[in-house]
């Protein structure tokens, strides 16, 4: 019923219309049109206003076939990282990639183009449905803004199926919960070469900070990064001022907040170890300066930990029986939209599409893969309205 080479030329389509996050309108559109040429009701929240992005969540809904079948959710962003402008995706042996310059998209056209096609095959082919309720979501990738802003009351459904990981042999049932740390250290300017000792290194007190710092792999459910660090004016200027941004994760909200109190306390630390004491005419009995810290932590998103006795992980676990694949339930390191559907009540897990390296200009889409996850969602849906609620 999934017809393969429609599927792979609309997701090439999609993937040559830019979307970086912020600026989805273009897909947005054309997604639309391809959803109301099917009969589906079109509109747009108002997520994107609230993020400051050029269009909002799209929301789909298709009415069912099948009276007394339970709605059924289905979602995938629409937005993707750089760079990821003027993509040239080309087929070879199975494989869609870039032209090495840009990033493909795949993440997450790919499941976008699931989406489409397991709907062109249910209307085509007359397939039992009950109501489906599609969000084609904006700026997942910078923060799951979309996920979090969504219109709620617009949906009804309450189980369904993400479509934004690697591979249809795992079902994504794991995710965790993510806190952004920011910390800002103020330090003490001096000329470097006529009087260092009158000034406070705020590079060297958030690098003593970090190199006391346990990051990386904290252990088999928990993870910590600093990705960001600026600071500094010039060579001759003992820098008063270095702002670093890190991320902690973790599957266990005790040992995330242990992670994050680490961070904290490496930087307090540090900072607690500097101060001058500057003898002037103005102050001739000598005037301390103290090192400072700023700190801003934020909840990126909660963990996700989707039951294996849930309607869809039956739902996926039977289609792809049926369908005679295998499938294993994975516990993920990164977020998804599926960590914010599921804290607002819609109990989802995340299917995978066959999207590998992704975040690179080496990313590529297993096209065997990709067939294979809309045929595994076509099959939940029918599923569906056999499965008693
Ligand atoms: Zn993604």
């Amino acid at each position: 019923m999934i017809e393969k080479e429609r599927m792979t030329e609309h997701v090439m389509d999609i993937i040559r219309i830019d979307s970086l996050s912020k600026k989805e309108k273009d897909v947005a559109l054309r997604l639309q049109k391809d959803m109301e040429e099917l009969g589906a009701e079109c509109f747009y929240d108002d997520a994107g206003e609230k993020v400051g992005g050029n269009v909002g969540n799209l929301i789909v809904k298709l009415e069912g076939n099948k009276p007394g079948a339970p709605p059924f959710f289905l979602s995938a962003h629409m937005d993707t990282v750089a760079p990821g402008e003027g993509i040239k995706p080309r087929v070879l042996d199975g494989i869609i990639r870039s032209d090495g310059t840009t990033i493909l998209g795949s993440d997450d056209k790919s499941g976008v183009a699931v989406i489409v096609e397991t709907i062109r095959a249910i209307k085509e082919n007359g397939v039992p449905h009950g109501d489906i309720e599609i969000a084609f979501t904006i700026c997942e990738e910078i923060g799951l803004l979309g996920s979090k802003h969504i219109d709620m009351s617009q949906l009804r459904a309450r189980q369904g199926i993400v479509l934004d990981s690697s591979t249809p042999d795992r079902l994504v049932l794991r995710c965790p919960s993510a806190e952004k740390v920011e910390f800002a250290v103020h330090g003490l300017e001096a000329h470097a070469g006529l009087c260092p000792e009158n000034g406070i290194s705020a590079i060297q007190i958030a690098s003593e900070a970090i190199s006391n710092m346990r990051l990386g792999r904290i252990d088999d459910i928990t993870t910590a990064n600093i990705g960001i660090i600026g600071g500094g004016i010039a060579t001759n200027i003992i820098p008063n001022r270095v702002k670093v941004v890190g991320e902690a994760r973790s599957h266990d909200e005790e040992i995330l907040r242990a992670q994050v109190d680490h961070m904290r306390s490496c930087f307090h630390n540090a900072v607690s170890r500097y101060q001058v004491t500057i003898h002037d005419d103005l102050s001739p009995e000598g005037k301390t300066h103290v090192a400072k810290l700023d700190e801003y932590i934020e909840r990126s998103y909660d963990r996700m930990d989707v039951d294996i006795k849930s309607r869809p992980v039956t739902l996926v676990d039977t289609a792809v029986k049926n369908l005679g694949y295998d499938i294993k339930h994975h516990t993920s390191g990164g977020g998804c939209d599926a960590n914010y559907f599921n804290k607002f009540g819609i109990e989802c897990a995340n299917l995978g599409t066959g999207m590998y390296e992704l975040h690179t200009v080496n990313e590529y889409l297993v096209l065997e893969e990709f067939y294979r996850s809309a045929e595994i969602v076509l099959e939940a849906i029918r599923l569906n309205t056999v499965l008693p609620a």
